[in-house]
């Protein structure tokens, strides 16, 4: 377990209000599961100055470029610290490290690189979308550098845990977040789904149901009608099973908050019980301001960010992090980026056994070392039919996770236990407070 009395003092690198600079270390802290104390010094020095107080030995000093640079020459730059690797997000240059005795000095702002993961940098410089408008991963210049599914937030977060002798478990704790669109009940394939996840301990995991009704519908969004009487009857076992119910909003839901609030309305009416999580259907998203309306219709978190052709993390995190509301910055809303789908390994085409063993073995390697949490989504509809192999590839995931000691649950339940004090099971809740 992470010291709950350790503390991330950064003096920032001048006394001007950096908001954006700012949200980067919250969501390192945050991830880091300590407190985070920012200080703005009276005149400008143009590093950040990072040391873990009480007892921490070492400074380490980041310099501070304020020039935005153009994300097609973003760079990760592995550095070694006490025999591990870690790969720094900055700008393309030579990114040079130097250990003093007391301190610490990078010449690369790697704060900058992670804001411009963070705030989608990318998918603003290039403006190609797909015709159902998604952002697709194939496009991104990550891609072609093979570090589309390289968790870059959770590498800087480790690099500063052993740079600044930062008190973590070792391995750091780590999981998988599972959980399942509803999109066709065409058959009552909920017990077998239920029955599949229980297998491998999968605790309350995440369903996300859509409950478009009327004139909200489009010819994209599912066709079943969520008020039938034989619907709800395909759907009563997750009603009887311990599941989180979320969200699936329609596909025009993501930019209307009154037919979110309303899908949100008629889901609760029929489970009640409070549904606090969404992913929309197609991933469809408008940055930022989706998660403006999902948080002001009353939902907790977000896993729509996710690609619709390759697995990857459009925002270099794979685990949980808060969003920032420009017009409330006190506000607590949690994105969870969604790194795999079932349609990834099948569609266009199918991924070869080894290629696919290969992927799955590099990523849980990640996530083991560096600690964070993975999403996934399957569909439910995928278990039968014509969908031969699709779900024995969750549970090859999902069996090689539990091998090397990752949680498994709903992302409800994970998330609480990652902001909380990640100790016992995932579903116990104890918040940390990061300061401001
Ligand atoms: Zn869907």
């Amino acid at each position: 377990m992470s010291d709950p009395a350790a503390r991330l003092c950064v003096r920032m690198p001048g006394p001007e209000r950096l908001t954006q600079q700012e949200h980067v270390w919250r969501v390192l802290a945050g991830h880091l599961g300590v407190t985070l104390e920012l200080v703005r010094p009276a005149e400008a020095t143009g590093v950040y100055e990072a040391v873990v107080l009480p007892g921490g030995s070492c400074r380490l000093r980041i310099r501070h470029q304020p020039e935005r640079f153009s994300v097609h020459r973003l760079k990760a730059h592995a550095v070694r610290h006490a025999g591990r690797e870690f790969l720094l997000p900055a700008g393309e240059f030579e990114l040079e490290m130097r250990q003093l005795d007391d301190a610490a000095e990078v010449n690369a702002d790697v704060i900058l690189g992670l804001l411009s993961l963070l705030q989608l940098w990318e998918e603003h410089e290039i403006p190609y979308r797909d015709r159902f408008g998604l952002v697709e991963g194939g496009r991104s210049p990550r891609h072609a550098a093979g570090l589309l599914s390289e968790p870059l937030m959770e590498h800087v977060a480790a690099w500063l845990a052993a740079v600044l002798d930062l008190p973590r478990p070792d391995p750091p704790p780590w999981g998988l977040a599972i959980s399942c669109d509803v999109d066709v009940l065409e058959d009552d394939h909920m017990p077998a789904v239920l029955d599949f996840l229980g297998r491998y301990g999968v605790e309350r995991p995440t369903f996300m149901i859509c409950t478009v009704s009327g004139q909200e519908r489009t010819v994209r969004d599912p066709q079943y009608d969520f008020s039938s009487p034989e619907i709800r009857r395909r759907l009563k076992p997750l009603l009887d099973a311990d599941v989180e119910i979320g969200l699936h909003g329609s596909y025009l839901a993501h930019d209307r908050p009154e037919m979110l609030s309303a899908q949100r309305r008629r889901l609760e009416d029929w489970c009640d019980r409070a549904v606090v999580g969404h992913r929309s259907h197609f991933l469809r998203f408008a940055y930022p301001r989706s998660w403006a309306w999902q948080r002001r219709v009353g939902l907790a978190y977000d896993a729509s960010l996710g690609y619709p052709d390759v697995p990857g993390l459009r925002c270099g995190a794979a685990s949980p992090i808060p969003f920032l509301d420009p017009e409330d910055p006190a506000t607590a809303f949690t994105i969870v980026p969604t790194a795999a789908l079932d349609q990834h390994f099948f569609w266009p085409e199918v991924w070869e056994t080894p290629v696919f063993e290969a992927y799955v073995a590099a990523l849980l390697g990640r996530m083991r070392e560096l600690g964070g949490i993975l999403t996934l989504d399957w569909h439910t509809y995928t278990l039968g039919g014509g969908y031969t192999g699709w779900w024995d590839r969750l549970g090859y995931i999902l069996e090689a996770a539990r091998e090397q000691g990752a949680r498994l649950a709903g992302i409800a339940a994970m998330v609480a236990w990652w902001q909380g004090d990640r100790g016992g099971s995932p579903s116990g809740e104890r918040r940390r407070a990061i300061d401001v």
